[in-house]
């Protein structure tokens, strides 16, 4: 290796918002890294279903959904209503 040109790539600490924590090794800056997911945590990895729902949009979605539903089925019936 030639000297002077190559990063200082040392060993680091890998923490996971999920508690794991793991060695490996990089060139960056410091000794820990802090991440929010991890092959521990990770649905693909877990086989989990994780719905990361923080404003309750999900929610918010299918009820508004709910209530136009309702709203059309009502309109459908009185316009089968007025056909007959
Ligand atoms: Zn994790």
């Amino acid at each position: 290796m030639k000297d002077a040109i190559h990063p200082d790539y040392h060993p680091v600490m890998v923490h996971c918002a999920c508690g794991h924590t793991f060695k490996t090794r990089s060139t960056m800056k410091g000794e820990s890294l802090r991440v929010e997911i991890c092959s521990n945590c990770h649905p693909f990895f877990t086989g989990k279903q994780k719905l990361l729902d923080t404003a309750g949009r999900v929610e918010r979605f299918q009820k508004k959904y709910a209530t136009a539903k309702a709203a059309n089925d009502k309109l459908n019936e009185a316009r089968a209503a007025k056909k007959k």
